[in-house]
Parts: C-alpha cells; structure tokens; sequence
C-alpha cells in the first residue's frame, strides 16, 4: 500500500464533518482530529507546525517547509479539512476495484493525502527547493462559511501561488464561477378562501416570479459565454408560502441560487434580477441568503507558476469548473489561486463517495514533481 493510500485510510477513519451540518455536540463533527493527526504526520517530516485560531476547537493547520536558503517565493498547498455529513459507514475506509470508498475520500480528503504526502516526501529528500517556502495550509469550514480561508486571506500572508485542494480528475483549473444565494418574497393581502378576489394571492404571483426566472431569464444567461465556463445558471430551489387551503396567502418566499461569472457583481446580478422583474410588473423584495459572499475566480494562466504548473503536469490548457470553493476567497486576498487534485467532483457529496486509487497517487506524484521543479 502506498503511503498517500494508507494517510487517506487514517483520514477517512477521522470523521471531520462541518458541524453547520450537525446536531451540537455530535462526536463527528469539527475538523480537531484530522488537524491533530495532520500535525503529528508532519512534524515526524521535520515540517514546522503552526495552529492558526479560526472558530472554537476548530484551527486551520500550517506545515511549513523552509528552503535551504533565504525563502524569496512561497507557493500554498490549500485544501480543506471538513467534509458534509455521512452514513456512519462512509467513516471506515473500504477498498474495491481499485477506488477506495469513504466520506471525504474525493472531497477533499483525497488531495490533503495527496498534497500532505508530497510535501513529506520533499521534505525527506535532500534536495528540497532552494529559495521557496511551502506552506501546507490545511483549512477548516471550506463547505459551510469558509471562514478557514477567510482567516488566512485575513492574516495578509503574501504568496507567490495557491493550489486549492479539490478534486478536479487532476486538472488545473484557473478559473471558477461565482455563486449567490438570494431570498425573494412576494407580498399580498389575506382574505377569507370563499372570497379571493377580496385578497390578493402571493403564491400566484411567485409562481409567475419562479416561471419566468426559470424560462426567460434562464434563456438570457445562457446568452452569456465565459471560454472556460460556459454560461451563468439559475436555479429556484425551494419555495415556502401560505399556510392553508381557505386563506388568500398573504406572503411567499423562494430560495435562488445564481452561479455567476467573472465579471459580474453580487449587486449588479440583484439589479438585473430586479429590472427583469419590474419589466414583467412584478413585485418582489431580496435579501443575501449568505453572510459572506462567494464571488467568481479567475487567474491569470500566464503567471509564471501556473505556467510552470501546467507545464509540469503535461497541461496545454487550464480548465474551469462551476462550483465554487476556498480559491476564490485566497484569490481575494492576494494569492494568486489555482484548484487541483485528484478525485471528482461527481462523487463528493455522494451516499458512496469514493476516489480511484490510480487518481491519488499520480495527483501525489504531479504535485512532487512541481515542488520539485520549484527554485
Ligand atoms: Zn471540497
């Protein structure tokens, strides 16, 4: 078994699920064991440990390895530590056909493995880079508020590159988009359900609101091209108003979810949705479904460490993803950002979440092969 398999094993068997997602006070819940583990692993490397304080009980991980020199670059290795909630058997690993099965292993477990045992391997070896440092940044709380990457964009930590860990079947993607979350309500007046025309009914007038986003304004997005990401989305994804079958009801509230690209504002999609509406004389009031905002990312391919990145790992050209993660929060706060790992997207999430072994550790290798290369 090879060693990023067997530290993917340990970390499965480490329940860290977001406890935004929990019950208080459940035993599978905050990312404390995994950084723990992480600690130990990389100290056993001679990488430096730092604990950096982000929410109670729950830290980000820095492992750093100096350069033999004076540090003149630092490249971030940044994936998250938390995963969503799972079966109780999606915590002990199980191996099958080549793919090991677990909760985290392609989000995001698979690339902190992967990431983590690069940066031990180099750290063994006599020849690790001259003049750049490299910062294992473990993050916790990447699924629910991102506060992890928030407080490392936060501490103005200067860095040449960031590779987000996410699972991208080993692909550099340079480029992700945005995602807003909006609470809409319509308003009406109430009145007795044998008199309707006395009221005036809100859920019909959201049913028009859901209708015509989902159709005409979904029509005008798709308009929109981005060369590595397509077009902006819209999607209705859930709807709650009235309260029985003999009242005029006098409210309704939907939840939108608004993928947007680089280039568009959080304010300036909430005035185009608001124009849309108005056109069509509909009513509708808005509030953020999120505290903070989720925006798009796009870096530049050119920079000298992507490039190097593409280069290394036999990319010609980077790549786009829709969902959005840590990258664009480090992005931000001045690091340039790329996101890679191994693993897919297809299986996070999932009831049986599992990684292709053969993905792991030539996501290992790749990665190896760039902190390698690095001066
Ligand atoms: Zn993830």
């Amino acid at each position: 078994m090879s060693q990023t398999e067997k530290l993917l094993r340990e970390l499965i068997a480490l329940p860290s699920v977001n406890p935004a997602f929990l019950p208080e006070g459940d035993p599978h819940g905050g990312e404390q064991r995994m950084v723990d583990f992480l600690a130990a692993t990389a100290a056993q490397a001679g990488l430096d440990i730092e604990l950096q304080p982000v929410l109670p009980g729950r830290p980000n991980l820095l492992a750093r390895l100096s350069p033999r020199e004076k540090t003149r670059c630092r490249i971030v290795l940044a994936p998250h530590l938390d995963t969503v909630n799972a079966a109780d058997n999606l915590f002990t690993p199980r191996k099958k056909n080549g793919r090991l099965f677990g909760r985290g292993a392609s989000d995001t477990k698979g690339c902190v493995a992967a990431m983590m045992t690069a940066l031990c391997e180099l750290a063994r070896q006599p020849s690790r880079p001259a003049q750049t440092e490299i910062l294992f940044a473990g993050l916790v709380d990447e699924e629910n508020g991102q506060a992890g990457s928030r407080a490392l964009a936060g501490s103005r930590l200067l860095a040449d590159l960031a590779i987000v860990g996410e699972p991208t079947c080993l692909q550099a993607v340079t480029a992700h988009k945005g995602d807003l979350w909006m609470i809409m309500r319509t308003r009406g007046l109430s009145a007795h359900g044998s008199r309707p025309e006395l009221g005036r009914n809100a859920v019909h007038a959201m049913a028009r609101v859901v209708d015509l986003l989902e159709t005409k304004y979904a029509a005008q997005l798709r308009r929109r091209r981005h060369p590595l990401l397509g077009h902006p989305t819209i999607n209705v994804g859930s709807i709650r108003g009235g309260t029985q079958a003999n009242i005029v009801p006098d409210s309704c509230e939907i939840l939108v979810d608004r993928r947007t690209l680089p280039g568009e504002t959080e304010a300036g999609v909430e005035r185009e949705i608001h124009s849309f509406l108005r056109k069509h004389r509909l009513d509708v009031t808005f509030d953020r479904g999120r505290l903070a905002p989720c925006e798009p990312m796009e870096t530049n391919p050119k920079l000298p460490f992507v490039h190097q990145f593409l280069s290394t790992i036999g990319q010609r050209k980077p790549a786009g993803v829709n969902y959005f993660c840590d990258a664009s929060v480090l992005s931000r706060g001045g690091i340039p950002s790329i996101v890679f790992g191994p693993g897919d997207i297809a299986q996070g999430h999932t009831a049986d979440e599992w990684i292709e072994l053969d993905s792991l550790e030539r996501g290992k290798n790749m990665l190896l092969n760039f902190l390698k290369s690095l001066p």
